[in-house]
């Protein structure tokens, strides 16, 4: 006996495994420098030199107790008093060390959060395009996960869609911007409606509906781009950080929840968080990487490398006739495919070693995501493949 629901999850198998999986294959047989892989979001900036500096002075100068040994349940007090001040410093807000709960990254934030909140019944609505994984969070809470889309022009979240979707049900909202995988980054027009929108929701039904800020992408952003902190634009809001993507440390499973203060509720989430984060069995994020936190939180990866493939492959495409989201943030560039369906046209990438992500399991059929968090000499090499590519169709 056995929970078939789990067994199905782990046999899926998912179109990004699949596209790398062809990818190794490629790789041993025509060399790794010939084949140009685009499928992951896995950092290509090193992390900060601070990081590697904090972690040899950690080793030379703390007990092994203090390094690896387990911290309280919710995260070590003065991490969480690090990051409460960063924040503070960074955006005007007053948050404590009690406001915040150290995770394994957003995948858990957004998993424990999602857990505290959700019973059978609710209904959770998240913005196409979106992280997969959501669907996975959600529903294995039993809450009902409805998808609203964004604006086919600009990527910003379209309201007239939003209003229709809202319900009784409705328990929270999932946003994430800059976005995973259009590049986009909601403006503070976006951000200040959807407040509006969310808070007229909240006075009909009489009860709290949650904005949940999945944000690990919040610093990569490029020409000075603001991306509005949702606290202080609606109160109702919950953060799920990660330092995989500011930090490249995505192995290292590292990142926090922040329930405010201010939230309905509270205290009560935050006690939910915990419960949740027990009986998921995440108690005590990652002690090493917590004391390091502590000492580099508010730096960033250097992003310059990022922002160069940016330009260089969102121009090259749009040079070859490819319709491309300007993206503002994160390090994806979204693609509308030349034909309907965009696994077709990812399989036709395939033939000149390009690996390219359909976006259909993101929401967002007929669009392609590229990740452009690899080395800027691959794009460079990569650009007389998309050549022929774009010559199968314009
Ligand atoms: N949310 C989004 C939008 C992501 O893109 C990712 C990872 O790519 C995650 C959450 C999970 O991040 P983590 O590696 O910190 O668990």
């Amino acid at each position: 006996m056995i929970n078939e629901t789990m067994k199905e999850l782990g046999n899926k198998r998912s179109v990004i495994r699949d596209i790398f999986e062809f990818g190794n294959i490629r790789r041993a047989q025509i060399g790794a420098e010939n084949v140009f892989d685009f499928s992951l979001g896995n950092p290509n900036v090193p992390a900060p030199a601070d990081v590697n500096n904090a972690i040899r002075k950690l080793l030379d100068t703390q007990s092994d107790s203090y390094l690896h040994g387990y911290t309280s349940a919710q995260g070590d007090a003065n991490t969480r008093a690090a990051v409460a001040a960063d924040l503070n410093a960074r955006f005007g807000t007053s948050f404590r060390k009690e406001n915040l709960y150290m995770t394994c990254g957003a995948a858990a934030s957004l998993k424990i959060v999602l857990t505290a909140l959700y019973t059978p019944g609710d209904e959770v609505i998240a913005i196409t395009p979106f992280f997969p994984e959501y669907q996975v969070f959600v529903e294995t809470t039993g809450a009902r996960l409805v998808k609203v889309s964004s604006d086919p022009a600009t990527f910003q979240i379209d309201f007239d869609a939003l209003e229709a979707a809202l319900s009784p049900a409705t328990k929270s909202v999932i946003v994430n911007s800059p976005n995973n995988p259009s590049g986009v980054v909601y403006t503070r027009e976006t951000v200040e409606k959807l407040a509006a929108v969310l808070k007229a929701h909240e006075e009909k039904t009489g009860h709290p509906v949650y904005l949940i800020a999945d944000e690990p992408y919040r610093e990569l952003v490029y020409d000075g781009i603001e991306v509005p902190y949702l606290p202080n634009f609606y109160q109702d809001t919950i953060v799920c950080y990660s330092y995989s993507k500011s930090l490249s440390l995505p192995g290292e499973r590292i990142g926090y929840i922040l329930v405010p203060d201010c939230i309905a509720d509270s205290a009560d989430i935050y006690a939910a968080v915990c419960g949740a984060g027990r009986a998921l069995g995440y108690v005590c994020a990652p002690s090493l990487m917590q004391h390091v936190i502590e000492t580099c939180t508010g730096q960033v990866s250097d992003l310059a490398v990022y922002k160069e493939n940016r330009d260089l492959i969102y121009n090259g495409l749009t040079e070859l006739g490819f319709t491309c989201i300007h993206p503002d943030g994160a390090f994806y560039l979204f693609m509308k495919s030349p034909v309907e369906d965009a696994g077709e046209f990812c399989e036709k990438a395939k033939e000149f070693d390009l690996l390219l992500v359909p976006a259909d399991s993101f929401g967002t059929p007929g669009f392609v995501r590229i990740s452009y968090c690899v080395s800027t000499d691959m794009i460079r090499r990569s650009m007389p493949a998309l050549e022929k590519l774009a010559a199968c169709y314009f």
